[in-house]
């Protein structure tokens, strides 16, 4: 190398088309004159890179399966690279190619997580299925999903039961278990053991190696008007949300951690833990079918669980547990709660009982799904115990990665005063552009911005808060009941007129639905007459605690039902259930 004041070789338009040889790689003709680029690798963020990190990196940090078959499973990261590898081997055998839908109907273990990275690294897509859904809209999200594989637990059996025939594009059904799990006289055709079906397959396979924008994953979420709605993640996306799940004010961690992640990886991705876990090298311990609060104590305590993450519904039932036996939580340090807001009073059980930090988390499938996280500001913490409370009831901040501000309805910028609510409206890396297979597809506004249907306000330090919804749904220990659904299915009823569904709150689900009702003129039904006309028509737990029958509906100016007033009416209405659960 020679120095000197002299123009160097290399000292020009370094990466661009203008580079001296030798040139790291040739830049596109596209580039504008005078722009220079990097010299850096071309590393395509796709996600065989993370368990590929984490056979090297953490090879022997465990992953913990308390199965579905009952007992516990202890493997490493290791372990589901290798069998991960076989299960591609397997999938592609058997004729699965690039952008083939594979479908999961799943449990949080191990296996999961094998046919989870088997399937995105080989570039087919990965697409969880809620088993909480009515089997009907199982099977019609599979046709729209285009779905030819469903991996399952012995616990959905007779879902699929239910729906296999309904679903013809599916050719090949494999049940996460042994042969000697395998149930007999089962009618569904072409189903396999998963044991048998990697048995013996070769770990040598092709992994990665195509476009970061290559889809990844796919998760459908209830729709607020209409049908499910399909997100189709991207491997780029994938990889950029673990790094924004990884900052210690997200979910953070590392290999001092043991994390337990009891959101399900059918919904919104367990937040990520999939994938930040073997990232960054927690133990990972993994619930399977068992969320009542004796199991999940169970594993904290066993397994020496340092970082949780859940609905508050889970955490309930939790405390309850604790609350009966008298137990404590020696191990835990951090419980990531969200997919609701939490309750005043879990977020005290926590931390002035159990000495455990909560972070409150606010995030939807659309954003991958984690959108804020209420760590603490140091400014916050040196206000009173009743502020740093009030703060972390609030949906928190943004990390790195995500960009959010509130609207009104004419689409300006509020003020961040903590006062002005408006349209929370998101943007960033892992949030959608556009649903799978939607016409009309734009969910975006002029300036790229998605509106989450949340309706919030943001503080000078950046705390978000939730204060309405604008969207059309109720949300029930985490989990979407469709409004209109309800609706639709009441005003099927003869001697319904028009039938409305709201979400009221509920101390131990958060929201439970009202089914209001305005019969036809001279016409009479009672509760159980109405509950009895949806029984088969909607999954058991989206049946309304309650029904209302009102005069008249208020219809807004564009003839549409006006949920707001109806919630306003509806505001002092306690549900049955309530006191139960209290
Ligand atoms: P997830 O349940 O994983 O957050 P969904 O897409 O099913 O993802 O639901 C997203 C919606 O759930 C949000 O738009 C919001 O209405 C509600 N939600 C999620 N987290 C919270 C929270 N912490 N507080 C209040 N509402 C929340």
């Amino acid at each position: 190398m020679v120095f000197g004041f002299g123009k160097s070789k290399t000292d020009n338009k370094a990466g661009s088309a203008a580079a001296a040889k030798p040139a790291a790689s040739p830049a596109p003709a596209d580039i504008p004159q005078g722009q220079m680029m990097g010299l850096m690798q071309d590393w395509p963020l796709t996600v065989n890179r993370v368990l590929e990190h984490a056979a090297i990196a953490h090879p022997h940090r465990e992953v913990v399966t308390r199965s579905v078959e009952g007992p516990i499973i202890r493997q490493t990261y290791k372990d589901i690279y290798d069998r991960a590898r076989q299960c591609s081997t397997a999938l592609k055998e058997d004729g699965v190619q690039m952008g083939d839908r594979v479908a999961t109907l799943a449990w949080n273990t191990g296996r999961h997580m094998e046919a989870w990275y088997g399937t995105m690294c080989i570039g087919s897509v990965l697409h969880t299925l809620n088993p909480r859904l009515h089997p009907e809209q199982i099977a019609w999200i599979m046709n729209h999903a285009g779905d030819s594989v469903l991996f399952f637990d012995l616990t959905f059996l007779p879902i699929v039961q239910a729906i296999h025939q309904h679903v013809p594009g599916c050719r090949r059904y494999i049940l996460f278990t042994d042969d000697a799990h395998m149930p007999k006289d089962h009618g569904i055709p072409n189903l396999v053991s998963y044991e048998t079906y990697i048995a013996g397959k070769s770990m040598d396979v092709k992994w990665g190696d195509f476009d970061e924008n290559t889809a990844c994953g796919l998760c459908y979420t209830s729709g607020t008007t209409g049908d499910p709605k399909g997100v189709l993640y991207s491997h780029r996306s994938n990889v950029l949300h673990t790094m924004i799940g990884m900052q210690p004010d997200a979910i953070g961690g590392g290999v001092k951690d043991t994390m337990l992640p009891v959101v399900p990886m059918f919904h919104a991705n367990a937040w990520g833990i999939t994938f930040s876990a073997p990232a960054s090298g927690m133990k990972l311990v993994m619930p399977g079918a068992k969320m009542d609060g004796e199991s999940i104590y169970e594993l904290l305590d066993g397994e020496k669980v340092t970082t949780t993450a859940a609905v508050p519904t889970v955490w309930l039932m939790l405390l309850q547990y604790l609350e009966q036996t008298g137990k404590k939580l020696p191990h835990l340090q951090k419980v990531v709660i969200g997919g609701s807001a939490v309750p005043e009073r879990i977020l005290r059980a926590f931390e002035e009982t159990y000495d455990v930090e909560v972070v409150h988390a606010w995030g939807m499938t659309e954003m991958s799904p984690m959108g804020s996280l209420g760590s603490m500001t140091p400014e916050v913490m040196a206000l009173s115990r009743d502020e740093v409370v009030r703060h972390k009831l609030k949906q928190g901040r943004v990390p790195f990665g995500v960009e959010m501000c509130v609207k009104d309805d004419d689409g300006n910028i509020v003020p961040r005063d903590a006062k002005t609510s408006g349209h929370l409206m998101v943007r960033g890396p892992a949030v959608a552009k556009a649903y799978f297979r939607k016409a009309g597809g734009e969910i975006l506004d002029q300036d790229g911005w998605f509106d989450t249907g949340d309706v919030a306000n943001l503080c000078p330090q950046g705390f978000m808060q939730i204060t309405d919804r604008a969207k059309d749904v109720i949300k029930s220990g985490g989990e979407w009941i469709s409004s209109i659904d309800i609706e639709n299915i009441a005003v099927g009823h003869p001697k319904v007129a028009n039938a409305a569904a709201i979400g009221l709150p509920h101390p131990k689900w958060d929201e439970r639905p009202l089914l209001i009702v305005q019969m036809k003129e001279g016409e009479t039904a009672t509760k159980e007459e109405m509950l009895q006309f949806l029984e088969g028509k909607i999954a058991k737990w989206w049946t309304p605690d309650d029904v209302a029958f009102v005069d008249e509906i208020p219809l807004g100016a564009t003839g549409k039902i006006n949920k707001l007033k109806l919630r306003e009416t509806f505001k002092d209405h306690v549900l049955p259930t309530v006191q139960a659960a209290e």
